[in-house]
């Protein structure tokens, strides 16, 4: 009996200690140098990925355009022929894994060395063409003396957690990049520098967006302003409602805004292309003068020329807590993603700017999704069915919905209860055991599956509700 007992105890510790490990393992460490030709368009890099923790199965990420020169096993010094595969749909990477030749096995390691080289086309300016032309996060682009080179391009090494679903795209680091030309270096987690070497080194850590180039950079209560246009005044505006939002989120989701964040501009590879992304805490803003962040502003008043503008900021603010706090992955990963960040920011708009200009957006939303069909919740297979309409306008309209059916508090403390999850798989039946753990009753969620989700008219449904009061 003592024996039993004592191998009670014992499973129950390692199970303690297991889960303990996965949830505290250290982020990868990426040291070495990145050199750039601003001019050819070229990266050399020479890395050393280590703290990578144990995992069940891997793969590591590598930007397509790069050619891999040499992967080895830091700690036996083994070099591999690098086995790569590609994945449609992750269309910026090469994933490659460490096999070895004899046994066929996956090869682990917690160490890993990486030589590669890459060439990207340099734009002098935004491409003006008829045909195809694309732009987005993933994107590594060389334009108007400027690199931009965000997590999603995979720049770097990034391991992929494949049982999962989790890439450890955030990393500390004690990277050395070089330059011929003099330049502008921002690293993501570190102060911007002007020089054409310049040694990063961080504890915390971050995705690594690299922006180099020919710019000006600033500081303002602790706000970096990098390669921005904007006159003071507008600086000041853009900061007061920084604050007065995330204090809004740190108010609502009960947690503190950690970070000062840096809004960063760059051109768009494509002319007329304007949009923003996250890479935590950098907000970065992609246009050229007539979606540029100055072009939010009033010239002779520096305020906001549109509350829709507001709600964009707001928009970006929320990937704090959904995308860095609260990673989403699996099949309803752009719900909790694009569609929390996009519901929270009509929250912030409602409460800090007005009713009125909150109803306008929601109107508009209703307006673009009338006659579309989106794939019900609980049908959805994979990611990127939820498309782009989906995220951004049903999802908040959906919630909306939900929202007048339980009242708004249980919203909100639906919201906390994700944003404190940890090692989920956000799938539908996620989505159901927060809300009910939110304090919403079965019958409820029954009742909002059968009318809102399933329901064979549940756009309409749901478009309905969001009209009444
Ligand atoms: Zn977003």
């Amino acid at each position: 009996m003592k024996t039993g007992l004592l191998k009670l105890l014992l499973s129950l510790f390692l199970l303690l200690s297991v889960q303990y490990t996965f949830s505290q393992a250290p982020p990868p460490h990426i040291s070495g140098t990145v050199q750039v030709s601003m001019k050819d368009g070229t990266i050399k890099a020479e890395i050393v990925i280590s703290k990578i923790p144990a995992l069940a199965d891997y793969a590591i990420w590598l930007n397509t355009g790069f050619t891999l020169e040499h992967l080895a096993d830091a700690n036996k010094q083994v070099s591999y022929a690098p086995l790569r595969e590609y994945n449609p749909e992750q269309y910026e990477v090469f994933q490659y894994v460490l096999k070895d030749n004899k046994s066929n096995e996956l090869v682990f390691t917690d160490k890993m060395t990486l030589k590669y080289t890459g060439a990207f086309p340099v734009l002098e300016s935004s491409k003006q063409v008829d045909g195809w032309c694309a732009d987005w996060k993933g994107n590594i682009v060389f334009i108007d003396n400027t690199l931009r080179a965000s997590e999603q391009t995979a720049w770097y090494p990034i391991i992929y957690d494949k049982k999962n679903d989790v890439l450890l795209n955030k990393v500390t680091y004690d990277l050395e990049i070089v330059t011929e030309e003099s330049a502008s270096i921002y690293l993501n987690g570190s102060s911007p520098v002007k020089a054409n070497r310049h040694r990063f080194t961080t504890e915390t850590p971050v995705p690594l967006l690299l922006v180099m180039g020919s710019f000006d950079f600033k500081a303002q209560q602790k706000i970096n302003f990098i390669n921005t246009q904007l006159p003071e005044l507008a600086e000041a505006t853009l900061i007061e409602w920084t604050n007065n939002i995330t204090q809004f989120y740190e108010q609502k989701l009960d947690l503190q805004y950690s970070r000062s964040v840096s809004y960063v501009e760059s051109r768009p590879a494509c002319s007329n292309w304007g949009w923003m992304f996250v890479s935590y805490p950098s907000i970065m803003v992609v246009g050229n003068e007539a979606n540029s962040l100055s072009s939010y502003f009033d010239q002779e008043t520096h305020q906001f020329k549109r509350s829709a503008d507001i709600a964009y900021i707001a928009h970006e603010l929320a990937h704090y807590y959904f995308g860095e706090v609260f990673v989403p992955n699996a099949e309803l990963k752009w719900l909790f993603l694009e569609g929390l960040a996009e519901y929270v920011s009509l929250q912030a708009l409602r409460t800090l700017v007005g009713e009125k200009e909150y109803q306008t957006l929601i109107q508009k939303y209703s307006e673009e999704v009338k006659g579309m069909t989106f794939s019900p919740l609980h049908e959805i297979t994979t990611a990127d069915q939820i498309n782009q309409t989906y995220r951004y306008r049903y999802i908040p309209l959906l919630l909306t919905a939900l929202e007048k059916e339980v009242g708004s508090k249980k919203l909100w403390l639906w919201l906390k209860r994700v944003i404190n999850s940890k090692d989920s798989l956000s799938n539908y039946n996620f989505l159901k055991e927060t809300l009910l753990a939110a304090g919403i009753s079965q019958n409820t969620l029954t009742g909002f599956e059968a009318t809102y989700i399933a329901g064979a008219n549940s756009l309409e449904q749901v478009l309905k509700r969001v009209e009444m009061k």
